[in-house]
């Protein structure tokens, strides 16, 4: 078990919450991508070892989405930040 910062409601257990995945940028003319490329835009993940950026939604608490660095490694997770 860890605790999720989330920026509305503070420090939770993180069983309230739900995994967004890997924070991706959206490509800038997806229109513009072959169906490999758009793919993998939609369906592959860095699965990176260290510091990712995720995407996290309070399920069980206010409903919000947000953003975290979290460490795979050790599960540590930075401050979070509202969605811009
Ligand atoms: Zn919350």
């Amino acid at each position: 078990m860890f605790l999720i910062p989330c920026p509305f409601c503070g420090q939770r257990n993180e069983e309230e919450f739900v995994s967004g995945g890997e924070a991706r940028r959206r490509p800038d003319d997806p229109a513009s991508l072959d169906d490999a490329a758009w793919a993998d835009h939609l369906f592959n993940r860095d699965n990176t070892k260290g510091v990712v950026r995720e995407w996290w939604w309070h399920a069980r608490g206010c409903r919000l989405w947000f953003m975290v660095e979290r460490d795979t490694l050790n599960q540590a997770i930075s401050p979070a930040e509202k969605p811009p």
